[in-house]
């Protein structure tokens, strides 16, 4: 999720957590519900804080995930709350299957601690007498109840056996302790996909709710499968086997006018741009629309070329290269060995190769 749609909220940890701007709609449903049905300002002020409260609890969730996966060796960058829950975003995440199963496992477990911790608060400090069990709204009284519930939701969800959900991961890594991680995938897709057409079955007649959870799962359960096919596959190669030699050379001191004439006669996603014999950095088409629209045709290309594009190496592993690519949205980057430059990388040609290597297995 792109930073710029996100408020920052902190950084504990070193992991940036951020919460999307689409949770103001979750926020002004909830008053417009609540105004509907009548509710005074102090119980509508007490609706917001509820939810506020269940997000707080589901970012110790994701940390719960996120540090349990840096104790690992994995990284993770962020955590961003979106109004249907939060998600972490991890750039290396331990893929052994007692690895997995200990990070999918840390997440729901906090969600267990917390709802532990709402019994001793209630048995021990609050006790809540039947009279408090209205649940029309949310009050002082019932606040802790409502959020035991909540917790308890949180955990019997996630723990769904199908992707997305942390279960589809947990019974995955639990299969791939006896198995490949491709079959194991393969097996949870299957079950993950049972569930998504149960789910939107009871849709249909409880609640439209449970449809869009359906979709969701059945989107998670093959997202997931792919990628892990591409892995397997990928795996098998590093860069050198797709890296592209005959890409289109423009000089660094020509203009963004040359440069668009010239891409009209090339299927290319960008041109790499030299300076004296050497690379340079690279131009793709959005660049040179940009450019055309920003300062004229006039310009030369070296204004608008992109040099900090990262290179991967000849030798890198073809798997951990795509993955980074999709995740820093990289349509094409330069290629070395050693120091010099080899050629580039395209994004398209990896999918294209993919296809092929899909069709062939
Ligand atoms: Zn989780």
């Amino acid at each position: 999720m792109k930073s710029r749609f996100s408020i920052p909220l902190g950084s504990p940890f070193g992991i940036k957590i951020s919460i999307h701007w689409t949770f103001g709609f979750l926020i002004a449903w909830i008053v417009l519900v609540s105004v509907n049905q009548g509710l005074e300002v102090y119980q509508i002020l007490m609706q917001i804080v509820f939810v506020l409260t269940i997000f707080v609890c589901v970012v110790l969730h994701e940390l719960g995930h996120s540090l349990m996966a840096i104790r690992l060796g994995g990284k993770v960058e962020s955590i961003t709350l979106l109004p249907i829950g939060g998600m972490a975003n991890m750039s290396e995440m331990p893929e052994k299957p007692r690895e997995e199963f200990l990070v999918s496992a840390a997440g729901p477990l906090v969600n267990v601690v917390i709802a532990l911790l709402l019994m001793l608060y209630m048995s021990w400090i609050h006790p809540v007498s039947p009279d408090d069990m209205e649940f029309e709204a949310i009050t002082f009284q019932n606040f802790p109840v409502m959020l035991l519930a909540a917790n308890l939701f949180i955990v019997a969800f996630n723990l769904i056996p199908a992707f997305p959900m942390d279960g589809g991961r947990l019974f995955r890594s639990a299969l791939a302790m006896k198995m490949s991680r491709l079959q194991a995938t393969s097996i949870a897709k299957d079950i993950g996909q049972i569930f998504a057409i149960i789910f939107i079955i009871a849709g249909i007649f409880v609640n439209p709710f449970l449809i869009i959870i359906g979709i969701f799962v059945l989107l998670g359960a093959k997202g997931e499968h792919e990628m892990i096919k591409y892995q397997d596959i990928l795996n098998q190669y590093t860069v050198e086997d797709v890296l592209k030699t005959d890409y289109q050379a423009l000089d660094a001191d020509e203009t963004i006018g040359q440069a668009a004439e010239k891409l009209v006669h090339i299927s290319d996603r960008g041109f790499v741009i030299t300076s004296e014999g050497e690379f340079a950095g690279l131009l793709t088409k959005n660049d040179i629309i940009k450019g055309l629209n920003e300062r004229g045709r006039e310009i030369a290309v070296k204004e608008f070329m992109d040099s900090d594009v990262p290179s991967v190496r000849s030798s890198d592993s073809l798997f951990e290269v795509y993955k980074d690519m999709r995740r820093n949205q990289h349509e094409i980057v330069p290629v070395k060995a050693g120091d010099n430059f080899k050629g580039v990388l395209e994004l398209e040609n990896i999918n294209e190769f993919l296809l092929i290597k899909k069709a062939i297995v």
